[in-house]
């Protein structure tokens, strides 16, 4: 049996379900089943989180501030509230049975959020460094800038390098990592790119976009799916 792995979606002004493809592919791509998760379902996070076996936090949006006690900066943008109350519901029942998760983007810092964290709203103009361009102006199939990985992280078990290059879309990202979360990678202007947990199995978040890297064929985004597939099958059994 293939390991089942829910995906959270989006959902737009017209109250349309949004999901890209990439995601989808990259999970069937490494041997697993995808499960497509629908806005408004987080009353049953515990029945969902017994029936997967892992979860993507898929990449989107801007997430409400105030979940993490701030008020809405000029510069924030689009939230969606039910988005946030699933993924922050299902991110913690997943962390109470120490099932698989890989962060994306946004997903990354849902899951910080989840745990207690909070997200910098704007980092072009909340930072004081100079800031890489986070937002690319290249294709999403191109690696933008450089992310140092931290020594004996699950990340650089992946990565196999000390240094990779990432596509990068985000104008957020997290501010502090609360425990049991370390920072495994970092951008040269100390924006953090990747999470994981210390007292997890696979607990993985990464700002980037590998999904759409995957499609191309780019190896460590394709041995990230395939050991957060792995990962999933692990806790199937
Ligand atoms: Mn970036």
């Amino acid at each position: 049996m293939k390991p089942v792995i829910g995906i959270t979606t989006d959902i737009d002004g017209d109250r349309k379900h949004q999901l890209n493809t990439n995601y989808v592919t990259a999970i069937t791509r490494a041997g697993g089943l995808p499960f497509i998760l629908p806005i408004g379902v987080e009353g049953d996070a515990k029945q969902i989180a017994h029936m997967l076996d892992g979860i993507i936090l898929t990449g989107g949006g801007d997430i409400d501030p105030t979940l993490f006690d701030e008020e809405p900066h000029a510069l924030l943008g689009e939230v969606t509230p039910t988005r946030d109350a699933l993924e922050i519901k299902i991110a913690k029942e997943m962390l109470q049975v120490n099932k698989p998760i890989l962060g994306i983007c946004r997903g990354l810092q849902i899951l910080n959020v989840a745990l207690g964290g909070a997200v910098i709203q704007d980092i072009h103009s909340q930072c004081e460094n100079t800031i890489l361009q986070h937002s690319q102006k290249a294709p999403r199939s191109h690696t933008s800038h450089f992310v140092q990985v931290e020594k004996a992280s699950i990340l650089e078990s992946i990565t196999e390098t000390p240094t990779i290059k990432v596509n990068s879309f985000h104008h957020q990202a997290v501010k502090d990592v609360p425990e049991p979360l370390k920072i495994s990678g970092t951008a040269s202007d100390d924006i953090i790119e990747a999470v994981e947990s210390t007292a997890h199995d696979f607990v993985v978040g990464v700002q980037w976009h590998p999904e759409a890297l995957a499609e191309y064929g780019e190896a460590v985004s394709l041995r990230l799916f395939n050991t957060f597939v792995e990962k999933c099958k692990e806790s199937r059994s």
